[in-house]
């Protein structure tokens, strides 16, 4: 068992949406092996996959015998809904003593040329990506300045918040949203010692982009596996971005505050 001085998280928590499956998921697994307890975010279809994730965390949380607990919170709902927002930084406060890390995890795509665009789609996406990580920070910085012990607000922008891609154009605009969001975030709360950031991934493996996949390769042969990225030293795993997101929650990236990190194999410049 490690001692709670040892861990970056310990007494603290942390929010992830979006927390389900994927990038989330490897997120709130990494963080509660740095102590943090976790509140777990995700639509109610996924209460499920949130049990069981929650059950994965009380189980092996390192701060399990020398505290009692709870590791790990679940509060379902839709990021876009202010409602919900409010709702998961109040419950997550009054659960675990205090809110010192969002994670604006969630998030939506949908593909198709410009042309094209299904102006419904669209709205959702926007909501989704770029209303939702507003909301996120809005509700969760409003808590870490009543706290007055600082925090970190993190979110995922991506590869394609630095440069267009073919057929991800509402995609697209609501990531560069988020790096503009981030950036203008870290300004507004940095002298109440709240610090924000993003991280950009490039492709991982996960249902988003196999879903994606599905569209964008349609008319490989049959057998050929799709590969997103040329000339990239391998293919990112999910805990490589949760290692990065573990990073930028903790003291260690005490004076990074407004950017946006790649973690795309050197793919893009930064
Ligand atoms: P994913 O689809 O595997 O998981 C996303 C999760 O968000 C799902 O569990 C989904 O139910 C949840 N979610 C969707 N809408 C929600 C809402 N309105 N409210 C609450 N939860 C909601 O996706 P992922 O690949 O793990 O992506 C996680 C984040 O990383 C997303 O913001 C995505 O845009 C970003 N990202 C992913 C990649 C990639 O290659 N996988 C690359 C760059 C950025």
């Amino acid at each position: 068992m490690s001692s709670t001085t040892e861990l970056t998280g310990a007494h603290k928590s942390a929010v992830v949406t979006g927390a389900a499956q994927g990038i989330g998921r490897s997120i709130a697994i990494r963080l509660a092996q740095d102590g943090y307890n976790l509140a777990l975010n995700d639509l109610p279809v996924n209460k499920p996959q949130l049990e069981e994730l929650a059950a994965e965390i009380t189980n092996t949380h390192p701060l399990k015998g020398s505290s009692q607990g709870p590791f790990a919170h679940i509060i379902v709902g839709d990021v876009s809904d202010s409602a919900t927002v409010q709702k998961i930084v109040n419950e997550t406060a009054s659960t675990f003593g205090s809110l010192d890390v969002m994670v604006a995890n969630a998030g939506f795509m949908r593909l198709g040329p410009v042309q094209d665009i299904n102006e419904d789609d669209y709205e959702k996406v926007m909501a989704i990506n770029a209303r939702g990580t507003m909301l996120c920070f809005k509700y969760a910085g409003q808590q870490m300045i009543k706290q007055g012990k600082g925090g970190s607000l993190i979110a995922a922008s991506s590869t394609s918040g630095r440069q267009g891609h073919a057929l991800t154009a509402s995609y697209t605009m609501s990531k560069f949203a988020i790096r503009g969001l981030v950036h203008v975030t870290a300004l507004d709360l940095g002298r109440f010692g709240i610090r924000c950031n993003a991280y950009a991934p490039g492709p991982v493996e996960t249902q988003l982009t196999r879903d994606a996949a599905l569209v964008l390769f349609k008319d490989l042969p049959p057998g050929e596996p799709p590969k997103f990225d040329r000339a990239l030293p391998g293919e990112a795993s999910t805990m490589d971005v949760a290692n990065l997101v573990a990073f930028l929650a903790s003291p260690q990236s005490s004076f990074i505050t407004g950017q946006t990190y790649g973690i795309c194999g050197g793919f893009y410049l930064n």
